[in-house]
């Protein structure tokens, strides 16, 4: 391997599964890191490099929580010379906490309120702070800078007055104890807790809601036979002050959300709906208050502020100079239709971290190491030279770049490769190349890949079995469009970021199948994801889609859809739990001579459930470390080792293995295990077939890529499709093969096309041009993003898109032979 002069120095890498990994890579480069999923990419950049860089840097800010640090930062690396600092930005779907926006993520809020407050029209001379909905001197008093005014009432808190307090009719109440508490209390107190809500006197009524006073109360609680009764001393606290209380103190989404459900939420009256107080809305820059700037999508915003005439070296024109660059960068990324206001958490995770690399640029760092998570994922192949540019101008201002990515017209302008492999798991875990990208010839998926860019294009489709049609579609950008989607063919929905293909696609059309088709199988409907997709329902009502007419409906029994969300955001659930092939396995041990010697069923192999569960842990195998710096940092539970479970149930062997020891298996290796049991084996095979082999069967959510979770969800699904006749289904998916190697894509393709060829339709949205290439229909949306998109600029095969003027046209016609 080539000789480095300046380079970072990487010495028995262990992290996972890589495999005493020695390593050089060069500084002031570019570098690609490459391989299939599950090779090892992300131990090494992420995880060894960065997490090292971040382990030094966390001990140097904090040297008196060393031990902490390095229980919960340890990359299993023998060294790393020459490292400089690393900044990593990871692909992943959390944009902190739920008042995040794409102005605070880019760090342009900052900046965009010292211009109102600095060059504002500004007769009250307001600072900074004062322009924020976030904090006490911005945010409107009323509604404390949410625009939405919660209340409590009568109606709201008893919905069905006709019910007694001991039938249910304080349906606000808390559930266990904590409404038993409330229910007791008042029973001690005298109420009447039998009469009808409604026939109770009118100042009962009011006190019980609404009162501000707190007796205490001795409580002898009345519990069945069995329970232990004791009194206790009983505080009261009204329904409306425990709702108020409890929505401010909340962390929990699902609390929160069963909270507002029992409060009346109404637009605020004193800012409208605007989040800010009324001294800062009067203030106004370029004829616009600071609240109609944040709501314009940033290409305007860049034209509104680019025309701005400042005097030469005023506290505006440094300003100005600051900013004005930042919103080109946004533009660049593909950006253009984001709005400074428009929540984190509505993007996706390709935006998120672009909008985090546009800020990246204006922080002027030198000499550290970026450390990058596929930047391409969400931009049609016309938009990406963009990520290569941002790239070359952090390495020309002195930094270093590891850029973690799949697209090979990207790796191939890249200085330096490093592929990791050759295959997954354990089948992976080394360096197989590093040096010039150049030079790479050798027997490898990444080679191969770089070798062999040429497309053929799909010009014989399948022919349709039926269409979908939509007209009048209406939904954010989209104003009356009319499309249709051939049933049983593969459709492609292509277009730059922002032209609308989420919208027409997650939103509309899947709106439209779950109102007509008989069976909606939601991601997830036997898993943990169960809240998330509800969420995706409501946000699709948010969007405020509509049409005029569909046609064609009747012929679908089933949509599923399958999205990028995680599966779970704890280490409880895993892999086998979320594909229903853990309860094949816990049958097996409850079925073994010596569970039944002892008793015990299938709940006692559950780590979910007290009986068998470690109790140190609760049965995840890790536990969270406080730490300030990292929220969400786990470490192996002490106890149990990561096992999940107390030592009693790890007595029970199946086959010679506990079954801690089953979680650990590959899902490899559980097809050996696994060989007699048919059931479990064909959900062990699904897995295989869409590339999981690698995975281990106990690996938790939290451990688990975007990517990864999709192939779970579709092997979980393709699973459930199979064993069971369940009519016409069309499935949905976004982007599914973002963080996969060409190898990998080719799998999954592979899988989607096997449901096509047994008669069921699949449509994607989808910037791969090796997915494009082999659909037998691609929907090009355009021309542009925002309100320059939201149209059809082109419709056909592939090869007959080649011969089209648009930006998927000119891809296709240049990468295909
Ligand atoms: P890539 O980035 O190439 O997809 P990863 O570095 O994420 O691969 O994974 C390499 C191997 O390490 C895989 O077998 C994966 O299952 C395993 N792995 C990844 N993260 C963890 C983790 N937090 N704990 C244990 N194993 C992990
Ligand atoms: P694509 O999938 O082609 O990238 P989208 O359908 O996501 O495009 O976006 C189309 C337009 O709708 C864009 O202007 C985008 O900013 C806007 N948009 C998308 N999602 C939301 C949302 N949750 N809230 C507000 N605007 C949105
Ligand atoms: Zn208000
Ligand atoms: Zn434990």
């Amino acid at each position: 391997m080539t000789k480095i002069d300046a380079g970072i120095e990487v010495r028995d890498a262990h992290l996972h599964n890589l495999r005493n990994v020695d390593v050089e890579i060069p500084r002031g480069t570019l570098v690609a890191v490459t391989g299939v999923s599950g090779s090892g990419k992300s131990s090494l950049a992420f995880g060894t490099i960065h997490g090292e860089g971040q382990r030094r840097y966390l001990e140097s800010v904090a040297p008196f929580a060393r031990r902490l640090i390095s229980s919960a930062v340890d990359p299993q690396v023998g060294s790393i010379d020459g490292l400089p600092p690393t900044v990593a930005l990871q692909q992943s779907t959390t944009g902190g906490g739920a008042r995040s926006t794409v102005g605070t993520v880019s760090a342009l809020s900052n900046s965009i309120r010292l211009l109102y407050s600095r060059a504002g029209d500004n007769p009250k001379g307001l600072y900074s702070d004062s322009f924020s909905p976030n904090t006490p001197e911005g945010m409107c008093p009323a509604c404390q800078g949410t625009g939405t005014v919660h209340e409590p009432t009568e109606a709201s808190m008893v919905p069905d007055p006709t019910l007694s307090i001991e039938e249910g009719a304080i349906a606000a109440w808390p559930g266990a104890w904590a409404g038993k508490n409330f229910h007791d209390i008042l029973a001690e107190l005298g109420y009447d807790l039998d009469s009808p809500w409604q026939d109770l006197p009118k100042r009962d009524r009011e006190w019980i809601l609404f009162t501000d006073e707190r007796p205490v109360v001795t409580v002898k609680p009345t519990r069945g036979a069995d329970q232990i009764q004791r009194n206790y001393e009983g505080t009261w606290r009204s329904v409306a002050s425990y709702l108020t209380k409890t929505l401010a103190e909340t962390q929990s989404d699902s609390l929160r959300k069963r909270v507002l459900s029992y409060m009346e939420s109404r637009v605020c009256e004193v800012c409208g709906g605007r989040r800010l107080n009324p001294d800062a809305l009067a203030v106004t820059y370029a004829g616009m208050p600071i609240d109609e700037l944040g709501a314009l999508p940033l290409d305007r915003v860049h034209a509104v502020l680019s025309a701005q005439d400042p005097a030469p070296n005023s506290a505006e024109d440094l300003l100005l100079r600051q900013i004005v660059p930042a919103l080109q960068s946004a533009l660049d990324l593909g950006l253009a239709h984001l709005s400074l206001d428009r929540p984190a958490r509505t993007l996706s995770a390709g935006e998120l971290q672009r909008i985090r690399l546009a800020a990246q640029l204006r922080s002027g760092l030198f000499g550290v190491a970026y450390v990058l998570d596929e930047p391409s994922a969400g931009l049609h192949p016309a938009e990406r030279g963009a990520v290569l540019d941002i790239c070359r101008r952090f390495i020309d201002a002195g930094n270093s770049v590891l850029l973690v990515e799949h697209d090979m017209d990207l790796v191939a302008q890249a200085d330096w490769l490093v592929d990791v492999g050759p295959l997954a798991g354990e089948r992976g875990g080394e360096v197989v190349y590093s040096g010039p990208v150049a030079d790479y010839d050798a027997d490898t998926p990444t080679a191969k890949a770089l070798a062999n860019r040429t497309l053929s294009l799909c010009d014989a489709p399948r022919p349709a079995t039926g269409t979908l049609t939509l007209s009048g579609v209406r939904a954010r950008t989209i104003d009356g469009l009319d499309v249709s989607f051939g049933l049983g063919q593969f459709t492609a929905v292509a277009g730059v970021s922002g032209s609308g293909k989420s919208t027409l696609v997650s939103t509309v059309l899947a709106g439209v199948l779950r109102e007509s088709a008989s069976a909606v199988a939601d991601e997830g409907d036997e898993g943990d994801a169960g809240d998330d997709a509800a969420d995706d329902a409501g946000s699709a009502g948010e969007a405020g889609w509509g049409v005029d007419t569909h046609a064609g409906f009747d012929a679908v029994s089933r949509v599923v859809q399958i999205t990028q969300r995680p599966i779970g955001r704890t280490p409880r659930s895993t892999l086998a739990t979320y594909t229903g092939l853990f309860d094949g396995v816990r049958k097996l041990f409850a079925a073994t001579d010596e569970a039944k010697r002892r008793k015990w069923t299938v709940s006692r192999f559950s780590y979910n459930l007290k009986q068998g569960q470690c109790p140190t842990c609760g049965g995840a195998g890790t536990i969270e470390v406080e730490l300030v710096f990292l929220p969400g940092s786990y470490t192996t539970c002490p106890d149990c080792g990561g096992a999940r479970y107390n030592d009693e149930t790890l007595e029970v062997t199946w086959h010679g293995l506990n079954v801690a020891q089953v979680l650990d298996l590959t899902v490899d290796e559980a097809a050996d295990v696994f060989v007699d049991e048919p059931k479990i084996l064909r959900a062990v095979e699904t897995l295989q077939a869409v590339g999981l082999g690698y995975l281990r069967l106990g690996q938790g959510a939290p451990e688990l890529s975007g990517g990864e979770a999709q192939r779970i969800k579709l092997a979980t699904e393709l699973q459930r499709s199979r064993s069971a006749r369940r009519g016409h289904t069309v499935y949905l998916l976004d982007e599914p093969t973002t963080g996969l190697h060409p190898a990998d894509v080719a799998l999954l393709a592979r899988e989607l096309n096997s449901l096509v060829d047994a008669g069921q339709t699949v449509i994607v949205v989808e910037h791969d041009l090796a997915v494009l290439a082999q659909a037998d229909r691609i929907i090009e949306m355009g021309p542009g993003a925002g309100s320059d998109g939201g149209r059809i600029v082109a419709d056909g095969t592939p090869a007959e898109l080649a011969e089209r003027d648009t930006a998927t046209g000119r891809v296709l016609a240049a990468r295909s032979a």
